[in-house]
């Protein structure tokens, strides 16, 4: 399969789901990240262009931990709309990854950038199939299973799925590790060293799930997509069959 994930920030993706991101990798699908702004306020120091070319470096070194490739948008950090600019460069983004799966943020994320983010995947994933919708590269057959990964600290999101990622939490932490520039910034934010931070809602999805560690997810229900899955109904009821 194909497997695109898609941050708003750089390190998004890694610190929110980077243990299932590994896991795919491992298995031998091709995993793409997708990052929709470049960062370029992250820093309290570095002007914007010089931060934003560290935190691209950065990304980079995070998605080669595990083989992924990196898709980078380039928007302004912060100020990610739902425009015609946006839509045309998101569908780019997946006619270049052509994904069996998208990995999004939650719609009702705590960040603009991220719940933004999500909206444009969400609802234009399907425009990436329209030939005449012009981008670089050739419109792709079919119409992705969307997933939401788990918000910072797990506020506000109720999960569906979790994936056990006791195995591969070690490489979670190394790619987060990557983002040199944004890891002192988490400590004075969130007072945690990064290991701390990744642990804490790693074990909590975990005590829920039954298992040492997890990522939680939940797919969009989305008519068209995901309906073979997931509105199947329980054993009382007859059962729907496929392609039928
Ligand atoms: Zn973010």
């Amino acid at each position: 399969m194909n497997v695109l994930f898609v941050g708003a920030h750089p390190d998004d993706i890694e610190i929110l789901c980077g243990g299932t991101a590994a896991i795919y990798a491992k298995q031998g699908h091709q995993v793409f990240f997708c990052v929709s702004t470049n960062g370029n306020v992250g820093s309290a120091t570095l002007p914007p262009k010089a931060i934003a070319a560290i935190r691209h470096k950065e990304a980079a070194n995070g998605a080669a931990v595990i083989g992924a490739k990196l898709i980078w948008l380039d928007f302004d950090d912060e100020f990610l709309f739902d425009s015609r600019e946006s839509r045309l460069a998101f569908i780019e983004a997946f006619r270049q990854a052509k994904p069996d799966v998208v990995i999004c943020h939650w719609r009702h994320d705590y960040h603009p950038d991220h719940s933004i983010s999500s909206m444009i995947v969400d609802e234009c994933v399907i425009m990436a199939g329209i030939p005449n919708i012009k981008t670089a590269s050739p419109p792709v057959a079919g119409n992705p299973h969307i997933y939401f990964m788990d918000t910072p600290a797990g506020v506000g999101f109720e999960p569906e799925i979790y994936v056990d990622i006791t195995e591969s939490f070690a490489t979670k932490v190394q790619m987060v590790a990557q983002h040199v520039s944004q890891n002192s910034w988490m400590k004075k934010m969130f007072g945690y060293e990064l290991e701390v931070f990744l642990e804490i809602p790693a074990k909590f999805r975990g005590l829920q799930a039954g298992c040492k560690m997890a990522e939680a997810f939940r797919p969009s229900y989305r008519w068209g997509r995901t309906f073979r899955e997931h509105y199947l109904p329980d054993a009382r009821f007859p059962r729907m069959q496929p392609g039928k």
